[in-house]
């Protein structure tokens, strides 16, 4: 079982959580065309390493955070408030 240290809430057991997607993907430009519109909505990436990743605190904070987690061994390097990344796209 996955537990996520929540900043505010403390460590928390993933079932308190909802996972919100990938939180390097980046949406297109409008004149991108329709393959990278595809792409973007469709085509997922199975890393077998550190994945960065949305995290919503849905039964405690309701905070959204990024999460950085090892795929294969779930071991957690980085959690902050999304609210503290620059530049990211947040899920909606
Ligand atoms: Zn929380």
């Amino acid at each position: 079982m996955l537990r996520i240290p929540c900043p505010w809430c403390g460590l928390r057991d993933e079932s308190e959580f909802r996972y919100r997607g990938d939180a390097t993907r980046r949406r297109p430009a409008a004149e991108a065309g329709i393959d990278a519109f595809v792409a973007y909505v469709y085509q997922r990436d199975n890393p077998r390493d550190w994945h960065s990743e949305w995290w919503l605190h849905v039964a405690g904070c309701r905070g959204l955070l990024r999460v950085v987690r090892h795929t294969v061994t779930h071991e957690i390097s980085l959690v902050e408030s999304a609210s503290g990344v620059q530049g990211a796209e947040q899920p909606r």
